[in-house]
């Protein structure tokens, strides 16, 4: 079996791998302007700030007042004030209707193997955007993104899937499996797709920023970056209410970068959230996903994933930017995702 490896830092290097890299990354999104420029923001204040995931201005721009004083125990008119000279200092980036409808024609799909879940997405998973499935246990999500994985090398010859598996579920055999159904080379598409275990939600996070190198060091061409499961580290880690904001922000910030490096590169981020089927506290309410609205927001595809009868699965598309509210049934069997009937 050839699977290959993202190098994976140890957990006290990526520590301060991250303390390094974070203040340094900001000069080179936004020469011009850092936290650090703002007014009353000393470096104890911007290192608190950092921690919680506000590193930009733009992260401070759409933050709260009751955050950032949560963050950092500011008081409640500096806090007002640095969301304000952060909005005002902000280039908003206004892009004409055309070059938009430009950028639009690079969009790719990724297929499933189901023409109907395809088509609820509007053809396919898009590259530049993040997808998410959400869904109880066993709902289809991880097999789903093997499907990905394998199908997104018929989209280009060369095409890399990045699978970054939080809960040790990727099986290089279903691998096989799939790309026998596809009719791909299974040892090719296994070289194609490079695999790396996240161990904490920090690891995660470095990984996802990693897939960055793999484009520019390694001149890899990725098309998919699949983070199997996007919340199951953060929910692991993150217990108890005092929590819940630091959880939110650094979710928030995962999902920033993958949507950041999803839109510069022109590949497509799949990530899969699991939700409780308890029937007495939930009844396929979608805002009881982990992570809830921030998920939803940087989410341009959600899915509600659920077991249907006879084995099959339903999946429902959930305020979608341009696809009306649907939902369509698929099966997993042996050779991959395949359409009812
Ligand atoms: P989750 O939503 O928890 O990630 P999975 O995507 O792992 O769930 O889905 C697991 C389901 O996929 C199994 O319950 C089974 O129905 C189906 N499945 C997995 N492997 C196979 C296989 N080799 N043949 C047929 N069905 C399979
Ligand atoms: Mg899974």
């Amino acid at each position: 079996m050839e699977q290959e490896l993202i190098e994976m830092p140890l957990e006290a290097e990526v520590e301060t791998k991250r303390k390094k890299r974070e203040p340094k990354m900001e000069k080179e999104a936004t020469p011009e302007k850092t936290i650090y420029d703002l007014p009353g923001v000393g470096a104890a204040t911007a290192e608190k700030l950092i921690a919680v995931g506000f590193s930009d201005l733009m992260s401070i721009a759409v933050a709260t007042p009751a955050e950032l004083i949560d963050a950092t125990g500011m008081g409640d008119a500096l806090a007002k004030k640095l969301i304000a000279v952060a909005r005002s200092s902000l280039e908003m980036g206004f892009e004409s209707g055309d070059e938009l409808l430009k950028r639009r024609e690079k969009v790719q799909r990724l297929h499933t193997g189901s023409k109907a879940l395809d088509a609820l997405v509007g053809g396919g998973f898009e590259t530049g955007a993040i997808t998410e499935c959400f869904g109880e246990f066993g709902s289809g999500k991880t097999q789903i993104g093997h499907a990905l994985a394998v199908n997104c090398q018929a989209v280009e010859k060369d095409a890399i899937a990045v699978y970054i598996d939080t809960e040790n579920t990727f099986r290089p055999e279903r691998i096989i499996q799939f790309a026998k159904g596809a009719g791909l080379d299974e040892e090719q598409v296994l070289r194609n797709i490079k695999v790396a275990r996240a161990y904490n939600s920090d690891h995660q996070m470095l990984l996802a920023e990693k897939v960055e190198d793999l484009i520019k060091k390694q001149g890899l061409n990725v098309k998919l970056v699949v983070v199997d499961s996007l919340t199951a580290h953060f929910r692991a880690e993150f217990i108890g209410r005092g929590t819940l904001a630091e959880r939110q922000q650094k979710l928030n910030k995962h999902l920033h970068i993958l949507a950041k490096l999803a839109d510069k590169h022109n590949f497509c981020v799949y990530v899969t959230n699991q939700v409780m089927a308890k029937p007495d506290m939930f009844f396929g309410d979608p805002t009881q996903a982990i992570g809830g609205h921030i998920v939803a927001h940087a989410s341009t595809f959600r899915l509600y994933l659920r077991k249907g009868k006879k084995g099959t699965r339903v999946a429902k598309l959930i305020d979608s930017p341009s696809m009306p509210e649907a939902e369509c049934g698929f099966y997993v069997d042996e050779s991959g995702i395949k359409d009812t009937e």
